[in-house]
Parts: C-alpha cells; sequence; structure tokens
C-alpha cells in the first residue's frame, strides 16, 4: 500500500510515492513553472527519468498529469493500492493543529485562510480539488506548515497591538516550516539519543525559505516567521525583520503602491534585494571581501546569530542546535561564519567534521561543546506521509 505525497509551491509541484510500511520513496517527481508558456516536469522511478516541457496552466492541471503518468508509466496500476494522499498545506490559520483528513467543510475553512497566505493555499486548494476529481473515493489528509507552532505560548504569538486584533481578527505570529521543524527534531533526538519530552534544541532551516525554531521539550515554543512567512530571517527574497514604518515612508514619500511595497518585501529583497543574486552557491562563489555579495552574507549571518541568542535566552538550556534546508545542509562555509565568536555560548564546532560531506546525519561539534551542533537532512514529504499515516491510524 503507497501514500502519495503532494508538495505545491506557488507555482511548482513537488510530488513522491511512498510504500507506507518502511516510508521508502517509489518514485518522485518535480513539475516546475506551473503557469509560464512551458513547464518542466521532470519524473524519477527507479533508474527510469522522464525529463518533459510540456504548457502547464494551473495546479490543477499538473495533479491531472501527474496521475496520468504514474498509470501510464506502470508506477500504479490500480488506483486501490494508495492508501491515501497527503497534501502539503502552507496555512491552517487558527483552526488546524494537527493533520487532518479532508473533507467539504476543510475545503472551506482553507479558502477563507487564502488572504494569510495567498500564493499558496489556492494551490493547495487546487491539488485537493484535482485528486477529487481523478478518485473521489481516495482519502485525502492536510498536513499544516503551521501547525507544530500551535503550541506557541501567547505571550510569543501575539503581536504588541490591540487586542482585539488578535482575539477578533486573528492577526498573530502562526510561524511556518512546521514539517521541516517537526522532522529535523525527532532525526536530532534520534541522533543524540535523547528523548523527545526532554530535548530543547534551536532548528535552522535555511533554504530559499528560511526560519529558526525554538523546540522546549518536543514543543515549539517560538519561531522566527509570523502571520506570514515574510518575518525573521532574510530570506532568498523576502526582507525578513524590518521597521513597519518604513512601509509607510514607502507610500507616502516615494509613492509606492501597497501592491509595490509587497512585491518589494516578498519577492525583491533578502539576498537578492542585497546583491542581486539570491542562490546562496552564486553569492558565495562571488563573494570576496567588501563587495556587494559579502555584505548579504555578512547580513545573512548576522541575523541569524541575533536569533540564536534570542532564543538561547529563552530555552534556558539548549541541548542542540541544528542546521537544515539547502543552506544549512550544504554550506560548510555559512555554518562556519554563524558559529564563529559563539564559543562563549557554550557552541564548538569541529571544523573538520563541519566539512564532511555525506548524505548523512552528523554531530559537527568539538566532543566537549556543551551545546551540541547537529547537520540534519530535513525530508518535508517523508514527515508529511507519516503524519498522513499517523492520523488514518489514530481514526482506524
Ligand atoms: P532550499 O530552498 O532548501 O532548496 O535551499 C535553496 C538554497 O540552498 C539556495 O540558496 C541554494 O543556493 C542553497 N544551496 C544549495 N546547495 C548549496 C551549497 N552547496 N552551498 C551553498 N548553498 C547551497
Amino acid at each position: 500500500v503507497k501514500i502519495l505525497v503532494l508538495n505545491s509551491g506557488s507555482s511548482s509541484l513537488k510530488f513522491k510515492l511512498f510504500k507506507m510500511l518502511d516510508e521508502s520513496v517509489i518514485c518522485s517527481g518535480l513539475i516546475e513553472n506551473i503557469g509560464a508558456r512551458e513547464s518542466l516536469f521532470s519524473l524519477s522511478h527507479q533508474e527510469h527519468r522522464i525529463n518533459k516541457k510540456i504548457a502547464i496552466q494551473d495546479h490543477y492541471e499538473a495533479l491531472c498529469i501527474v496521475f496520468d503518468l504514474l498509470f501510464e508509466e506502470g508506477v500504479l496500476v490500480d488506483i486501490a493500492e494508495l492508501y491515501a494522499v497527503g497534501h502539503r498545506v502552507v496555512h491552517g490559520g487558527d483552526k488546524f493543529y494537527k493533520a487532518t483528513v479532508v473533507d467539504e467543510s476543510l475545503i472551506e475553512e482553507l479558502k477563507s485562510c487564502i488572504p494569510l497566505a495567498p500564493l499558496h493555499n489556492p494551490s493547495n486548494i487546487l491539488g485537493i480539488e484535482a485528486v477529487a476529481s481523478k478518485a473521489k473515493e481516495l482519502t485525502q489528509v492536510a498536513v499544516f506548515d503551521t501547525a507544530f507552532h500551535h503550541t506557541m505560548p501567547n505571550h510569543a504569538a501575539q503581536y504588541a497591538i490591540q487586542a482585539s486584533l488578535y482575539k477578533e481578527d486573528k492577526i498573530k505570529r502562526y510561524g511556518f516550516h512546521g514539517t521541516s521543524h517537526s522532522y529535523v527534531f525527532k532525526q536530532s533526538c534520534k541522533l543524540l539519543d535523547s528523548k523527545t519530552e526532554a530535548t530543547n534544541i534551536i532548528s535552522l532551516h535555511l533554504g530559499n525559505g528560511a526560519s529558526v525554531c525554538a523546540i522546549k521539550n518536543g514543543k515549539s515554543i517560538d519561531t522566527s516567521m509570523g502571520m506570514t512567512p515574510l518575518e525573521g530571517l532574510v530570506m532568498g527574497t523576502r526582507s525578513g525583520d524590518i521597521d513597519p514604518s518604513i512601509i509607510f515612508y514607502l507610500h507616502k514619500t516615494k509613492g509606492y503602491s501597497l501592491e509595490e511595497i509587497d512585491l518589494l518585501l516578498n519577492k525583491q529583497s533578502g539576498l537578492l534585494g542585497l546583491c542581486g543574486e539570491n542562490d546562496m552557491r552564486m553569492i558565495l562563489q562571488k563573494a570576496k571581501e567588501g563587495n556587494a555579495y559579502q555584505l548579504a552574507i555578512d547580513i545573512f549571518v548576522y541575523r541569524i546569530k541575533k536569533y540564536i541568542g534570542a532564543y538561547m535566552a529563552i530555552l534556558e538550556r539548549t541541548d542542540a542546535i541544528v542546521f537544515t534546508g539547502g543552506i544549512g545542509e550544504n554550506s560548510e562555509q555559512i555554518r562556519e561564519l554563524i558559529c564563529e565568536g559563539l564559543e562563549g555560548l557554550g557552541l564548538y564546532l569541529d571544523k573538520d567534521k563541519n566539512l564532511n560531506t555525506s548524505k548523512k546525519d552528523l554531530i559537527l561539534s568539538q566532543t566537549n561543546s556543551l551545546v551540541k551542533l547537529l547537520l540534519i537532512h530535513t525530508d518535508e514529504e517523508k514527515e508529511i506521509a507519516i503524519q498522513t499515516k499517523e492520523v488514518l491510524k489514530d481514526l482506524e
């Protein structure tokens, strides 16, 4: 029996088919540039690889193509082989705090969360509707990016603005990357051989989107993203934390419209805004002492260090700091820069271990380091498959 996991981004669709028994991957693929004149489709199944360029209008069409291809390629022979489909859903608002079986009312609730995640929730909903149109009887489960942070106490979740905006309008910090933070936390406990309910870690998910999470005794107590993924760290194209007055200044003094500011802060800022490049590999290659690329790296690293200090304070005891995401897993240089100067906080990076490029999860700190430093390879799709399986087992 198999579980299909679908991860719809704003213009992409990642899919992975898992064997339910051991969560091994049977087949995986990706569609990029959905909505553009030419979308890129790739699928890997055993030794077999397909790459195609076709026009795909939206996530509904993308999903229909994936479904048809799984049958054409013989990956699936009968729909009954599928136990369930697990969807990554970006924003669950304040209603959903665990993986939930999809029904009509859930779809309606998701639609009401669109203003909170206008780039992602519409494609997540289209994905769910496309599966329903292909196989009505198939069980679908929504796994929310926000759910893991439901445990954040009010003093971390609430903004210091009028309380009614929190109570009535649900304006608060929700946090994202929850499936990744939850997965790397569990993997960290395995690596440390420690109990989840007695382990405190700071999880650094550093990819094109980036966030930090403080996890105390297995529960998220704070995270850097807020009501939307814009708050917090410097990201590929998002600014992260800024003084909100900049928005008024841009509007009143420079005549920017709200749409232009939205675009500026979400798509044209962060690393891209600082140096014209959002791919960390390229930035590292081009960085020389003193140029804009180097400054972008310095600002990126500096913000992470500030969050580490803050989260070590609120955790009271930090067992480990975990690096994950495309940058966290692959850039020994960024990891070293982040750890530089933090010895006073009990962090001692082992520079040789840090150079290790194996695909395994690793401890990167020196044996005497009070706070362990870990490299954990995140796997959001696997976590979605696990949560899908668990929620359905609970219902049996
Ligand atoms: P993600 O969003 O998790 O896929 O991460 C994407 C980011 O990881 C991009 O900024 C990539 O440039 C970065 N990345 C991937 N591999 C490396 C690497 N070897 N060194 C530095 N950055 C990398």
